[in-house]
């Protein structure tokens, strides 16, 4: 039927390459499959505004497990399953080509590569080790991003597009609840926020979020950092009755798998209905979900009865997706995993 890499201890036996049964698995193979990835995002290449972006999205690029992504001059490579690992020359000659590369970085240090029966890979594969905290610009706004210590690979790139479009909905006091390095408070700020609370359980993010504020020339004196665990934040600004106009909600991924699904809707379920708890009149809530096991249906079935729960009435005013560089292949739906709601309360 097709050519595929066979993984013996993942879950996910066989990993297809090509339908083609006569299409060889060799350096010309990935040559080809990357450079169509790339020359997908040729658009972001060419946008002045922006420097960061996914070039390769596994699954949905065609090459199963296969994570790329650009800061500037860096790329920072993710081998997440058996296939693209036992590939992995063939695939670090093709990325590391190009006069504007100056390093490739490797980040497999996920969960999932541990489910493909394969043990943690992180350091320089090719070039310059990358610097401490690199400068990139998403959208016209500067950033700093740790290449060898963030999040996935340093910054939610997925996020690009939704930053955006939120700018629209933020008025008043803000409160940006899972903020990590603060890429939507300072988006919020830019759109005229009165005052931000941005809160988030680490404190390196808090510090980077502070940075980053004044990285871009917003005034410091409206913002507030809280090192906090969001669930009892929001417990005490119902008990204390702090009300927020616009509330930002961008947990991590609850849901790890799909056996996780149920534990994972009443954490969604419980945060969002203290927002909406806590929110004021004609406010919007803005909220997400990354958890591939939930779907956007169930996500919306979630938020709406924690409206219920709420006592509020809503209304969704924009449904949100990962960027386009975080594409969904037609034959592997899985790959869609952010989803969000902008939610506004009736006035
Ligand atoms: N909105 C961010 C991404 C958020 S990622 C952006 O656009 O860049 C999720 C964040 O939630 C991480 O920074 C993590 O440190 C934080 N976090 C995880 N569990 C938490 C909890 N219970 N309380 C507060 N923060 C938490």
């Amino acid at each position: 039927m097709a050519r595929g890499a066979y993984s013996p201890q993942s879950q996910i036996r066989v990993r297809v390459w090509t339908w083609d049964q006569n299409e060889p698995i060799d350096q010309p193979f990935f040559q080809r499959r990357i450079a169509s990835s790339v020359q997908m995002r040729q658009s972001l290449r060419d946008d002045p505004s922006t420097n960061a972006y996914r070039e390769i999205h596994a699954e949905s690029d065609r090459i199963p497990g296969l994570i790329l992504d650009r800061y500037g001059p860096y790329r920072v490579v993710q081998f997440l399953s058996q296939g693209v690992q036992a590939h992995r020359d063939a695939i670090l000659e093709v990325i590391s080509t190009g006069d504007d590369i100056a390093g490739v970085y490797e980040r497999s240090d996920t969960d999932s590569r541990r489910l493909e029966g394969l043990t943690r890979s992180v350091g320089t594969l090719f070039g310059d080790e990358p610097p401490d905290r690199l400068p990139i610009l998403e959208n016209d706004r500067k950033f700093m991003v740790d290449i060898r210590g963030g999040h996935k690979t340093g910054f939610y790139l997925d996020q690009r597009r939704n930053r955006q479009r939120l700018t629209h909905w933020i008025r008043g006091d803000v409160l940006d609840a899972f903020c990590y390095t603060g890429a939507f408070t300072v988006v919020a700020m830019s759109a005229g926020a009165r005052s931000i609370v941005s809160v988030d359980s680490s404190a390196a993010a808090l510090e980077m979020t502070a940075e980053h504020i004044n990285l871009n020339g917003l005034q410091p004196e409206q913002a507030e950092q809280i090192e906090a665990d969001v669930f009892s934040y929001l417990r005490t600004c119902r008990d204390s009755r702090q009300e927020f106009d616009t509330i930002i909600l961008d947990p991590p991924k609850f849901a790890a798998t799909t056996a996780h699904v149920d534990k994972a809707a009443r954490g969604y379920k419980d945060i969002n209905l203290l927002a909406f708890k806590i929110l004021r009149p004609g406010g919007c809530l803005i909220t997400f979900s990354c958890s591939g096991g939930i779907t956007s249906a169930l996500f919306e079935k979630i938020i709406s009865d924690a409206a219920l729960d709420a006592g509020v009435e809503s209304l969704v005013v924009a449904t949100l997706d990962q960027a386009e560089d975080h594409p969904v292949s037609l034959f592997f739906p899985e790959g869609r995993y952010l989803k969000g709601l902008i939610c506004k309360l009736n006035g």
